[in-house]
């Protein structure tokens, strides 16, 4: 039993703020992104440093508690929250100092892909995030990390160099290639299993300027294009990224009057090579039929990362779906021309992400993360605000999901799922599911970080 008084000694160990119940800033802190999930901590510290968050996994641990680790607070699933328990908010740890000889940042556990590339971008260097700026680095990072750079610089955690993480003991380690290197290999896709990140160290590439944007074409070319994407995109430069996407056409600049509101598809596309490059790289998506609407032009790489920041506010209730899938064979083109048509509006959608380009040059077992063999991963996404379209707006993603899994790879990307139990998590990591069990058993062997996409320490 957690009593006012044990938090009372736990605020009186930390530099950070203890939020309580009591406490005016609660019903905002208490809340993720996902307005679905409606929990109620029995409190919530907000580390300043590594020896806050020593202290408060140390008091979860000896009080019993259960433990929840927020970084961005984008996890969908929820677990950056919890009744009754307590929650690490690493959201006041956001230092970045970027290395620019060395071309590599040390990033605090609490930064969001916002605070990451603004620091970086002022050295003309940048590593692949989400594509949302005020997702965690943390959360996205730690369970893979796709975005518009995946091509060419690999998942997020393929640019991890090291990092330093309290243990469920509450020890402070250090995990490299050379210390730790066990820890090393699972944080790389495994997830907050292993303890709270307090900072990441990553390498930077110089990526300053791209050449991106979008082009949209109407739903009758959706099969035809789908196909055309999953064949140019596997063997583009891997200087181009591109995501295909179906969507509602937000109603503002810069798309025309005549396409707000309408749904479409279409793909948002990246070239972070030789600027002189990139309409030539891009021609042959822009060439595939005619599009309804294009936009494409040179832009900060921090403007593309902050483009879809307005079609993706916190707080509306979302309901996420996913798979990985080997190639964009006819029955999952045609089952995509079928449901995708039905995006319910512009903060939904259904995104399909390349695995290719540099990603695929990092052998399956060389870090936790191990659907490299898989070419594509699909979210199909709900987000709304009225709780009583649940029940449509679910069924949509579930039926949309069903028609779409028969012909998946096995598993899902887990930072792209709901809590959907062990056997999905198992099954996500595939072959590497054993050795992250062992580890586990070695950094948490009694499951106090179990609040993820949970790995079950080896018996
Ligand atoms: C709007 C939106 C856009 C997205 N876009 C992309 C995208 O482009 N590419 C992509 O790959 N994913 C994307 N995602 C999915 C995203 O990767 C996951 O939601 C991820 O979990 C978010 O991380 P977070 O730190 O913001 O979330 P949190 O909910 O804070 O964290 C999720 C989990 O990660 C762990 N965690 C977080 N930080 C730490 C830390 N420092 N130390 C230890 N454990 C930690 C915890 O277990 C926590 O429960 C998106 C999600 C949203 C909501």
């Amino acid at each position: 039993m957690v009593t006012e008084t044990s938090v009372e000694g736990l605020k009186a160990m930390l530099r950070g703020p203890v939020i309580q119940a009591s406490d005016a800033e609660y019903e905002t802190a208490r809340r993720i992104f996902n307005g679905m999930i409606d929990r109620h901590p029995r409190a919530i510290a907000r580390p300043l440093d590594a020896a806050d968050v020593i202290a408060s996994v140390k008091f979860a641990r000896d009080e019993g508690l259960s433990l929840a680790v927020r970084g961005g607070g984008h996890g969908v699933a929820g677990f950056g929250t919890n009744d009754d328990g307590l929650v690490i908010d690493l959201s006041l740890m956001k230092g970045v100092r970027v290395d620019p000889e060395r071309r590599t940042a040390r990033v605090g556990g609490g930064c969001t892909w916002g605070d990451m590339d603004h620091a970086t971008h002022a050295f003309g260097l940048a590593t692949p995030g989400g594509v949302v700026s005020t997702t965690g680095v943390g959360g996205l990072s730690l369970g893979g990390g796709l975005g518009h750079l995946t091509r060419k610089c690999g998942l997020s955690c393929d640019n991890y160099l090291s990092a330093d993480v309290v243990t469920a003991d509450g020890s402070f380690v250090v995990a490299n290639e050379k210390e730790n290197s066990d820890l090393f290999w699972a944080l790389r896709g495994g997830g907050g299993n292993f303890g709270v990140v307090t900072s990441f160290e990553f390498r930077l590439h110089e990526v300053s300027t791209v050449y991106a944007g979008a082009i949209l074409w109407p739903l009758e070319k959706a099969a035809d294009a789908m196909k055309f994407y999953g064949e140019f995109i596997t063997n583009a430069p891997e200087d181009l990224n591109a995501i295909f996407a179906f969507l509602v056409v937000p109603p503002g600049p810069p798309f025309p009057e005549p396409l707000h509101n309408k749904n479409m598809c279409g793909a948002v596309v990246c070239w972070a090579g030789p600027s002189e490059k990139g309409e030539g790289a891009v021609k042959p998506l822009r060439e595939f039929g005619p599009p309804a609407f294009e936009f494409l032009a040179p832009m900060r790489y921090p403007m593309l990362q902050t483009m879809f920041d307005p079609i993706s506010p916190p707080g509306m209730l979302n309901y996420w779906k996913a798979d990985f899938v080997e190639t964009l064979g006819d029955e999952i083109v045609q089952a995509h021309a079928k449901f995708g048509p039905g995006v319910p509006n512009v903060f939904s959608g259904a995104h399909t992400f390349t695995i290719s380009g540099a990603v695929k040059k990092v052998p399956s077992d060389e870090t936790a993360w191990s659907y490299r063999h898989a070419n594509f991963v699909h979210v199909i996404f709900a987000t709304y605000t009225d709780p009583s379209e649940t029940p449509k707006q679910t069924e949509w993603v579930r039926d949309y999901w069903s028609a779409l899994h028969p012909y998946s790879a096995g598993g899902a990307y887990v930072n792209f799922i709901m809590d959907e139990g062990e056997d999905r998590v198992a099954a996500s990591y595939g072959d590497n599911y054993s050795r992250l069990a062992k580890i586990k058993a070695k950094y948490d062997p009694g499951n106090l970080f179990r609040l993820n996409q949970n790995i079950r320490p080896a018996g």
